[in-house]
């Protein structure tokens, strides 16, 4: 062999065995939510290292990224978000990240419309359609030629939707590790059984509040999977559009308040990563209690909530408490 020869076949090796080595660390996964990094690292384990892009205790709706999310989304083998219009601020990160691949986690998911508050709507419980791959809520075919808006995106407060993630994102990590195709397959199962647990188990907390005290008043529209899912009714949204940027006006509160004394509403549900201005001025002229929930966000780890699981649990419980026949 001439000795250039040996020099390329000497490069080559030595790049091959870089290669290697890089394939043994754990993948780079940035989730733009705590909630999708924490079902990401169900799935991968050891073998992924997940980064939220917003932060603990924080809103997804208000979120603007820094300087380090756009080199951290570059530098990243895989991107998980949320989809359905839910990430404003995602576009701009992925045009620096061209060959990132970037996953929606609600792929395959059943996705409604935003009531805004009118449950009396007869469209309401019709879904717009399954989510494609690309996220898009505007691609979801509608049901009918009826109006609707967009598509709510807060899928996971219904943990069976999140059990249709873990597939996803199982597939996900597939894509780009075939070699442990099993371990990702194999952690999606064991934490969907853990998920339907937790479901069975939201169910039985949830069955001491009576059928007419089935109503969630919240700040802004993120319970409404939540209400399908364990027989509640949104009775209104103090913050309209879906977003916590949502305005309201003085005759919008005036009729909220208005319909929380009609239907006998004795508590309102505000949201521990927003503020609570306006709910608190309302729930104080409606002569209502305000309790808070979790919506976009799960907590630093010795917060209420540092896991999925613990949001769903601590929900649950906080809703059948405050609505409980007293
Ligand atoms: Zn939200």
């Amino acid at each position: 062999m001439k000795w250039f020869l040996k020099g390329i076949v000497l490069a080559l090796s030595v790049l091959a065995v870089g290669t290697a080595a890089a394939q043994d660390a754990p993948l780079r996964v940035v989730a733009t939510t705590t909630i999708v990094a924490d079902v990401a690292r169900q799935i991968g384990g050891d073998l992924v290292t997940v980064t939220a892009l917003v932060p603990v205790d924080s809103d997804a709706h208000a979120f603007e990224p820094a300087p380090q999310d756009v080199q951290g989304v570059a530098d990243a083998q895989l991107v998980l978000a949320v989809g359905a219009d839910y990430e404003a601020f995602l576009g701009g990160l992925m045009e620096n990240a061209a060959s990132v691949p970037l996953v929606i986690v609600n792929t395959g998911v059943e996705m409604y419309g935003f009531s805004d508050g009118h449950a009396d709507d007869p469209h309401a419980d019709e879904p717009l359609g399954v989510l494609g791959e690309a996220g898009v809520c505007e691609a979801v075919p509608a049901a009918d030629d009826h109006e609707h808006g967009s598509c709510d995106p807060h899928t996971w407060t219904d943990p069976r939707n999140v059990m249709l993630w873990a597939d996803t994102i199982a597939a996900a990590l597939t894509a780009i590790d075939p070699a442990n195709a099993d371990t990702y397959t194999a952690n999606a199962a064991a934490y969907q059984a853990v998920l339907q647990d937790a479901f069975d188990g939201m169910t039985e907390t949830l069955s001491v509040v009576p059928a007419e005290r089935r109503r969630l008043v919240t700040n802004h529209e993120f319970m409404s999977y939540f209400a399908r899912a364990f027989d509640f009714e949104v009775a209104g949204v103090v913050i309209p559009g879906g977003t916590t940027g949502g305005e309201n006006d003085p005759q919008m509160v005036a009729g909220l308040i208005d319909h929380i004394r009609t239907l006998g509403v004795s508590v309102i549900f505000a949201e521990a990563s927003a503020s609570t201005q306006v709910i608190d001025m309302l729930a104080q002229d409606a002569g209502v209690n305000v309790v808070t929930t979790l919506s976009e966000s799960l907590t630093a780890p010795d917060g209420l909530a540092p896991t999925y699981l613990d949001y769903l649990r601590v929900n649950a419980q906080t809703i059948a408490d405050a609505l409980r026949e007293e």
